[in-house]
């Protein structure tokens, strides 16, 4: 009997699935047997995932070296991709960057847009790419599928010198809801994933980052930041049919960090 979470025969897409979440996605469909698409701009991180996705159980790994800013290159990679294992049942657009000012009036216009040209922008291509492909699958009476976006609790907390990381965030999610609605049709979801504080590179470990560590650590009610493992299970769910009636919401995985009030 095929398991609750069972992915065999599905085809999940992380981009910046070489590291950090997006690596801890496709780790949890690898374990539930996807194959999987590392999208990612760094090759040789791409690289060294491929072969732990395959031990983890994944059914076959494909890597597209690509920088989602650049349009032409994600459509150019979903075809490639889609040519390779002949589908895509999950998109996962999650490559972000963080370029934190100072304060909000330091803010330049450079980082403004170099940040939205990643975390909102390179969403966007990702998934109007899956979009199409879904779209297009379904049309062809092969219906269904799963599109998530990587939020962040700065949605709904104020976070100086991060405006420009939240307003990404922030689209996204009205991006998700439209995309839930009009997609419905087509029996494909759309929904966010929002995790709290979760190490990873972007993260850091500078003794600056272990400052907020240990802030982050004393604020989550689970009394640890989150670690990659902790997108495993949460991933399994929303790439699998288990998840196939929740459409348009948020999925928080913060240790509780949200509900607390100071
Ligand atoms: P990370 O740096 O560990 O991983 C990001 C991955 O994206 C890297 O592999 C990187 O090469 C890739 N990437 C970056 N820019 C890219 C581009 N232009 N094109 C293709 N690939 C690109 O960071 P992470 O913490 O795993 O962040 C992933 C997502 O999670 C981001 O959207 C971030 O905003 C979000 N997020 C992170 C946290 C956290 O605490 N770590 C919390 C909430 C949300």
């Amino acid at each position: 009997m095929p398991g609750l979470f069972d992915l065999t025969g599905k085809v999940v897409l992380a981009t910046g699935g070489a590291s950090g979440i997006g690596l801890g996605f496709l780790r949890g469909c690898a374990r539930q047997g996807a194959s999987v698409v590392i999208l990612d701009r760094d090759p040789a991180a791409a690289d060294a995932a491929a072969p732990q996705l395959m031990e983890l159980g994944a059914s076959a790994v494909h890597v597209e070296h690509v920088d989602v800013s650049d349009p032409a290159a994600v459509h150019a990679a979903f075809e490639s991709s889609i040519a390779a294992l002949g589908r895509i049942d999950c998109v996962f657009a999650n490559a972000g960057i963080n370029l934190r000012a100072p304060s909000f009036s330091e803010l330049s216009v450079e980082q403004y847009h170099a940040l939205l040209d990643v975390n909102l922008h390179g969403a966007f291509h990702t998934l109007q790419a899956g979009v199409r492909h879904m779209k297009s699958r379904a049309e062809r009476g092969d219906r269904g599928g799963s599109l998530v976006a990587c939020g962040s609790l700065s949605i709904f907390h104020g976070v100086p010198g991060m405006q420009h990381y939240a307003a990404a965030k922030g689209a996204l999610l009205a991006m998700i809801k439209g995309l839930a609605v009009e997609m419905g049709p087509y029996d494909v979801r759309a929904n966010m994933l929002v995790p709290g504080f979760i190490l990873t590179k972007l993260t850091g470990d500078s003794p600056e980052a272990r400052k907020v560590i240990e802030h982050f650590t004393a604020i989550t009610p689970l009394g640890r930041p989150g670690e990659i493992s902790d997108i495993e299970g949460p991933a399994a769910y929303l790439a699998s049919d288990a998840s196939r009636f929740q459409s348009g919401q948020t999925l928080i995985i913060d240790g509780g960090r949200l509900v607390r009030n100071i």
